[in-house]
C-alpha cells in the first residue's frame, strides 16, 4: 500500500446531471423511510469508462490496497471508500449501519479501484474512531487507511513480506493500522507469498551488483527513466525501503 494523489479534475459522467438524478432519488428512498440497496445504485455512473480509466491512471494499474496489477483482472473494481448500503464499526453480529453513505456513491473523493479479493473483505467494514461521529464528515475520522489522503507509512511498516501496524513505546498497535490489515486481509497467503519473491530477487540482484540498496534503487530508477517508464522503481521497491537496514 503506497500514497497515492488523485487527478482533481473530477470525471465528466461524475458531474451529469445523470448523478444529480440519481442522488435526488436515493434520497427521496431515504426520507420515505427506506434503505437503498445495491440495485438502487447506478453502477454504468460510478463506474463508469471516463472514472475507471482516470482511476487506473492514477493508481498505476494497482489495486489501492494490497498492489496487485489490475490489468489482468478487467480493470478491477469501483470501491467506496465510505460503503454506499450499509456500514459496520466491527465484525461482531448485527451492527450494520442503514441506511449509510448513499450521498458519497457518486463522489470522486470516495471512489478508487481494488482487486475483487479486498473490495470483498472491506465489504462494509467503516470503522471510526468515534463512532458517535458517524455521518459528521467532518469529524469522522475512519480506523481504515485511505491511500488517497494519508501516507500508509505512518500506519504500517513491512517486517520481510508481511505488513504490520506501527507500536508505540508502549507496545500498543496503531488501531488505524491494525484494523486496516486485519479488515482487508492484507497478509493472506498469497500476497505474502509474492511479496516474498520480490523480495528475494530484489535482495539477489542487489547481492551481484555489490551495490547498497540506496545505489541498487538509484540504478533502478535510472535504469527504468531511460526506459520511459520513470519512477517505477520507488513504487515497486517502495515496500521494502522501511525495512531497508533489516536485510
Ligand atoms: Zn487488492
Amino acid at each position: 500500500m503506497i500514497q497515492l494523489t488523485k487527478n482533481p479534475i473530477i470525471p465528466a459522467t461524475l458531474q451529469s446531471d445523470a448523478v444529480s438524478d440519481e442522488l435526488e432519488k436515493l434520497q427521496a428512498i431515504v426520507d420515505n423511510g427506506g434503505q437503498p440497496t445495491y440495485k438502487d445504485f447506478k453502477s454504468n455512473l460510478y463506474g463508469s469508462d471516463d472514472v475507471r480509466t482516470q482511476l487506473l491512471n492514477d493508481q498505476h494499474e494497482k489495486c489501492i490496497f494490497c498492489e496487485c496489477t489490475l490489468l489482468d483482472k478487467e480493470g478491477g473494481e469501483v470501491e467506496h471508500f465510505r460503503p454506499k448500503t450499509g456500514c459496520r464499526q466491527n465484525d461482531s453480529k448485527g451492527n450494520t449501519v442503514k441506511p449509510a453513505y448513499h450521498q458519497q456513491a457518486y463522489d470522486w473523493n470516495n471512489l478508487s479501484l481494488s482487486c475483487h479479493a479486498c473490495n470483498r473483505r472491506k465489504s462494509t467494514f467503516f470503522p471510526l474512531e468515534n463512532p458517535a461521529d458517524r455521518f459528521n464528515m467532518k469529524a469522522e475520522i475512519p480506523l481504515l487507511i485511505n491511500p488517497y489522503q494519508e501516507n500508509p507509512a505512518d500506519y504500517i511498516e513491512f517486517r520481510q513480506a508481511k505488513l504490520f501496524p506501527h507500536t508505540d513505546v508502549d507496545g500498543s498497535k496503531d488501531e488505524k493500522g491494525h484494523l486496516t490489515i486485519k479488515y482487508l486481509g492484507l497478509n493472506r497467503k498469497d500476497l505474502v507469498e509474492k511479496r516474498r519473491r520480490a523480495l528475494n530477487k530484489f535482495i539477489n540482484a542487489m547481492n551481484r551488483q555489490n551495490l547498497s540498496f540506496d545505489q541498487f534503487l538509484q540504478q533502478e530508477v535510472q535504469d527504468e527513466i531511460n526506459d520511459g517508464r520513470p519512477a517505477e522503481s520507488i513504487e515497486h521497491y517502495g515496500m521494502f525501503v522501511n525495512q531497508k537496514y533489516k536485510f
